[in-house]
């Protein structure tokens, strides 16, 4: 048997790494600012992580969720105190999709009604409901398209209200900071006033930090940014570093009923040490505040580096903390290509022109420093 070839493949394979180094079968080291599609927040093999999973192997790695797994607990008291969330409550499953279907469901029988308002530009994930809240035709099938969603323009508050105010919506589905789309970000004021707007009808707001959240932004929510508390928030790729696990944080508004939601796997043994770990590693090395710091110096350097350049090749740069987009000019695609094969440094992509920052929270100033300098030799070559 073979994969099915449905990923467009770099021809490289890590086989080993630490910290934000990964090195290639060939022995090639490489500088990683894209933390494995930002899935990496407290850095490649961290020893604590490592060997907290370890010991856990040693010890039951799953059982099932009819029986007490207090690691769920410890796992939901911690994120509660960490992300200033210590009132709302836990489901835990295994990826972004699956956070958002269930969050989606959610809002759905809580309301007892069936239209989305999601946004353009949006990727919430590739389950039936995510995909269908996700604005690219070419990735819905015909069986995803039956779901109600309307796609309202981002930070276009007239446009939310317009829809929510025909009194059919279960929710509104918005990402903290759009990742996929280029990095693009909700306003502070769009979010408050989605927030009134959503109480005002009674629908449920949520908030997907799939991508932003466990600290990316230098929040450890982007929407925290905002003030505003939503109904629902879900969060996956940087909860486990790697190990596959999501999270669905609701509510006390919303009361949970047996049997409403469920998964086999979500919430395993081994699955709740690694988020363990990471929020673990996450306070005691402050990697919230770290991203903070490092983002407005990476942002600075790069707003520096866009107005030296002569020829325009910077057209824009967005976002907040380490998760920054770079938006080139069309002339200038390349760069992120000879950033891999040239310099070794992995970033990550959106649409063709824009390159996209996601490196793990534990990026060193001087790792930073490495990438711009190459970043401006190949724009300066080009
Ligand atoms: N939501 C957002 C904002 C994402 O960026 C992604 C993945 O890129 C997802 C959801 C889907 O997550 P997963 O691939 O774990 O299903």
């Amino acid at each position: 048997m073979k994969n099915f070839e449905v990923y467009k493949l770099w021809p490289i394979e890590p086989v080993k790494a630490k910290g934000c180094k990964v090195w290639d079968r060939e022995g090639n080291e490489y500088l990683d600012l894209y933390g494995g599609h930002a899935v990496i927040s407290i850095g490649h093999c961290h020893p604590t992580y490592n060997s907290m999973i370890k010991e856990q192997l040693e010890k039951i790695c799953f059982y099932s969720n009819s029986v007490i797994n207090s690691l769920q607990d410890e796992l939901a008291e911690r994120l509660g105190r960490v992300s200033g969330y210590a009132d709302y409550s836990l489901f835990l499953c295994n990826s972004g999709a699956e956070a958002n279907e269930n969050a989606l469901k959610l809002a759905s029988f809580n309301s007892g009604k069936k239209r989305v308002i999601a946004f353009k530009g949006a990727f919430h994930g590739r389950t039936s409901g995510a995909v269908a809240v996700t604005d690219n035709q070419k990735i819905v099938s015909p069986f995803n398209s039956a779901h109600e969603v309307t796609f309202v323009p981002l930070n276009d508050i007239k446009a939310v209200e317009l829809e929510i105010s025909k009194g059919d919506c279960a929710a509104v589905i918005i990402e903290g900071i759009q990742g996929v789309a280029g990095i693009y970000m909700p306003s502070e004021d769009f979010l408050r006033a989605l927030r009134d707007v959503t109480y005002k009808y009674g629908v449920a707001l949520i908030l997907d930090e799939v991508q932003s959240g466990y600290g990316r932004s230098g929040k450890f929510f982007a929407h925290q940014y905002s003030g505003i508390k939503p109904d629902i928030i879900t969060t996956a790729k940087g909860m486990g570093n790697g190990f596959p696990i999501g999270g669905v944080l609701i509510s006390p508004v919303i009361k949970a009923q047996q049997g409403m939601l469920g998964t086999t796997f979500g919430g395993s043994h081994l699955a709740c040490t690694a988020a363990i770990a990471v929020l673990k590693v996450m306070e005691e090395e402050s990697l919230v505040a770290k991203a903070a710091e490092l983002g407005n110096y990476l942002m600075s350097e790069l707003n520096k580096i866009k107005s030296e350049t002569e020829s325009n090749a910077i057209a824009e740069i967005r976002g907040v903390g380490l998760m920054i987009g770079v938006e080139m000019e069309s002339r200038f695609i390349h760069v992120r290509d000879k950033l891999l094969f040239e310099d070794k440094i992995f970033t990550g992509g959106a649409k063709s022109n824009i390159i996209r920052l996601l490196p793990p929270l534990t990026v060193k100033k001087e790792e930073i420093d490495r990438f711009l300098s190459s970043f401006r030799n190949q724009l300066a070559k080009i």
